[in-house]
């Protein structure tokens, strides 16, 4: 989703990362580069600029909070900006609610309303679906079939031309059995006045708790207009925006829908009813920018590992012996899979080798056997283990030299690997960018 975006929001932020001092030129070439990422995904021009004029004033004209370098700074700036861009989320709740869909044929309606049915039903809730879209033929057949394939009862009669009529009997029976109950309607190829009326009728005699619009993202910047107007129609409180897999416009229809105020409620992905996801800016642009879902990874932490040894940190810097090795790998261990914990870790977009993350528990479990065996000089500088140490270390702990050469080869490309990541980052603490972008600014 959005690969072409997020590949060149990356390269950006890289190529911050990986400049000796950041001063006005530096800004200036980060503005511009994020200014060709957005543009090129169809953000509006507008938008664009005023999100540049707020990263330029507010990385020169604002302090650095104590303790955080100024290229950390920047960063967080940009993040945050590209994350208002994105606007106040859609409100979804878990309580009982009549959902009433909108928007023009081919969007995506009756795809989507299968989706949040499976969404809601996921969450314990009991869902039924109307169908009051009488305009498109097999309409009723299209939802049925969305809906028997994940034990969704829907409500509707192909042969009726009033979908007034179908929503006035289905409600009440479904009110009795349902608690959340979506309603799919119809739309035309163009806003039309029928189609406006009639969904402000639909609207009225189902007393809807919200009004969501579902708008194809490959509208880019001109979902704009579309929200516009049925927010002007029938006050819309959330958006579903679909087929995000399928355009590099999706950053346009983001930005557009977001400067209505019409809250992004979901975004979809697919043709299947798993397709679909929360709506939340901070965890898309984390993403977006390769930093990948801190939150997440803050509230692994806290859940998994007792404060006292959680040092994540402590893999970034300077000095990294074979006993830091082993003390890192256990508490990654501890996190879930390394290469999970390490895609959620802010690298800005950096490429891990494969073979950091080829490590099971069987074979730390030999590494240890196998570091028991060492002198304490050489588990503090492993650089001094030769040929003849090997063989000594391998007789010690049973095991053929290989091993132990294998051991070392694991600890000098995880070395590597760290050496890059500093590189990269510079002053990157990563404690210190968790809390700070963990939070929503
Ligand atoms: P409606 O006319 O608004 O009810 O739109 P439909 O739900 O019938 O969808 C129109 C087409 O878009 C169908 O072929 C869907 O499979 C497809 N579609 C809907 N949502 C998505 C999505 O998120 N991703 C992709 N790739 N296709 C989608
Ligand atoms: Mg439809």
């Amino acid at each position: 989703m959005l690969d072409n975006l997020g590949a060149s929001l990356k390269d950006a932020v890289k190529k911050l990362a990986g400049r000796t001092v950041i001063d006005r030129a530096a800004v200036d070439e980060l503005v511009r580069d994020l200014q060709r990422a957005l543009l090129s995904a169809d953000v509006n021009v507008k938008l664009v600029m005023q999100l540049s004029q707020a990263i330029k004033q507010r990385a020169l004209d604002e302090e650095p909070p104590k303790g955080m370098g100024a290229r950390e700074h920047v960063l967080r700036i940009v993040y945050q900006e590209l994350v208002h861009l994105m606007g106040t989320p859609g409100t979804v709740t878990l309580e009982p609610q009549t959902i009433l869909m909108a928007g023009l044929q081919g969007s995506g309606k009756t795809t989507t309303t299968a989706k949040l049915a499976r969404f809601y039903q996921r969450k314990g809730l009991r869902v039924g679906v109307i169908c009051a879209d009488t305009f498109r033929p097999g309409a009723y057949d299209q939802l049925k079939t969305l809906c028997d394939r994940i034990s969704i009862p829907c409500y509707g009669d192909p042969y009726e031309t009033d979908a007034l009529k179908i929503v006035r009997e289905g409600l009440p029976r479904f009110r009795k059995v349902y608690e959340v109950i979506i309603i799919d309607t119809q739309g035309r190829h163009a806003l039309e006045d029928h189609l406006i009326e009639e969904i402000i009728n639909i609207n009225e005699i189902s007393h809807a708790d919200h009004r969501w619009l579902v708008i194809d993202a490959a509208l880019g910047q001109q979902a704009s207009e579309q929200a516009r107007r049925f927010h002007e129609a029938i006050g819309i409180d959330g958006v579903l925006v679909t087929k995000m897999d399928g355009t590099a416009k999706g950053g346009g229809a983001l930005s557009a829908v977001a400067e209505t105020q019409s809250g992004i409620a979901f975004i979809g992905s697919g043709e299947t009813s798993e397709d679909l996801e929360r709506f939340n800016p901070d965890g898309f642009i984390s993403r977006l920018l390769g930093m990948g879902d801190l939150k997440a990874l803050v509230e692994r932490v806290e859940e998994a590992i007792s404060a006292e040894d959680v040092d994540v940190n402590a893999m970034l810097k300077g000095k990294f012996t074979l006993r830091d090795m082993y003390g890192q790998l256990e508490t990654v261990n501890r996190m879930g899979p390394l290469k999970q914990v390490m895609s959620m870790l802010p690298l800005g977009g950096m490429q891990i080798p494969d073979d950091v993350y080829d490590i099971t528990s069987t074979k730390m479990a030999r590494y240890k056997v196998i570091m028991d065996s060492m002198t304490p000089s050489e588990l503090d500088d492993p650089s001094i283990i030769g040929s003849s140490r090997i063989q000594r270390i391998a007789r010690g702990a049973g095991v053929p030299p290989e091993d132990v050469r294998e051991l070392i080869k694991y600890y000098k490309t995880m070395q590597r690997a760290l050496k890059g990541m500093r590189g990269m980052g510079g002053k990157f603490n990563m404690q210190r960018m968790m809390k700070k972008f963990g939070r929503t600014p």
